[in-house]
């Protein structure tokens, strides 16, 4: 998998990093999960949407900005994962926006002693040392009447759900008909559902595919928080993926998802599928229980 990320990343490349994946609108992929930096020109300098992972990533796209010259105006996070949280000092100073919501559990994660670890904890060790933790999560959260991102180029519309992490926010570029969908409709991970900490994961789950819908027939370019780019044939067919998976997972019917079957993209995504048919299975018994 790694050769052929490598082998894919310099295409049709304006810089080393980064690709175009619509006007105004580019990315760079990780090593880490396929996971997409989203940069959005603007007319001072660019926003920059979930900065990546490997510190050594970041401070190459910190380079190629400078040599573009443009500055970092803006950040965002799209959800209060450590994946979505991070930055480098390379990108400079600029704000870093999240929901209010996300904002609010970045705050939490950060306080007290022993954050560093407990963060840390949830790396992969194989990676750990490469992941800086030190600016993660010092973002500003926007009050949830606020419709868009606050920043001087294209609009970017807010679209804030409850699905995978509470705060989570799918970002619609609509000039450019670009969709930033952070961790959902993505083709290398399964619906991950936020199962610990909401009432009903499962209608908030479908809720928010139900939101993007709303907004499909606008879009373009879908850009996964993890996976490959899709074009606007992808949105619906992802769509209905996402949705057939959350299905069976709460009918507990026979799953045939390619994402999560033996030629999964990610090795560890079957795993994470087992783990979430025993949770919601706890949960309905639960709920059933008397009392
Ligand atoms: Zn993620």
């Amino acid at each position: 998998m790694r050769e052929s990320l490598l082998a894919g990343a310099g295409h049709g490349s304006l810089s080393p990093v980064l690709r175009q994946v619509a006007e105004g609108v580019l990315i760079h992929e990780s090593e880490f999960c396929q996971s997409n930096a989203v940069v959005v020109h603007g007319r001072a300098g660019v926003l920059l949407i979930d900065p990546g992972v490997h510190g050594s990533e970041m401070a190459a796209l910190a380079n190629d900005l400078r040599e573009l010259g443009q500055p970092v105006v803006a950040g965002f996070s799209t959800h209060p994962h450590w994946d979505h949280l991070l930055w480098h000092a390379g990108l400079g100073a600029a704000p870093r926006y999240g929901t209010a919501r996300c904002a609010d559990i970045a705050r939490v994660l950060l306080s007290g002693a022993g954050w560093q670890a407990r963060i840390a904890g949830w790396i992969p060790p194989d990676i750990a040392e490469q992941v800086p933790l030190d600016l993660l999560g010092l973002i500003a959260g926007l009050p949830a009447e606020m419709a868009r991102i606050p920043w001087d180029g294209p609009q970017v519309r807010i679209i804030e759900h409850q699905a995978h992490a509470a705060g989570h926010a799918a970002l619609l570029i609509e000039e450019r008909g670009v969709l930033v969908a952070g961790d959902m409709l993505s083709d290398a991970l399964i619906p991950m559902l936020d199962v610990n900490e909401t009432a009903d994961p499962i209608e908030d789950y479908l809720a928010a595919l139900r939101l993007i819908e709303g907004v499909a027939g606008d879009v373009d370019v879908l850009v996964p928080g993890h996976g490959s780019i899709g074009g606007a044939d992808q949105v619906r067919a992802r769509i209905d993926q996402d949705r057939a998976y959350v299905h069976a997972l709460r009918d507990a019917h026979v799953l045939s998802d390619p994402r999560a079957g033996p030629s999964a993209t990610l090795d560890w995504m079957p795993g994470v599928h087992e783990r979430q048919l025993q949770q919601i299975a706890r949960r309905s018994e639960r709920d059933a229980a008397p009392g």
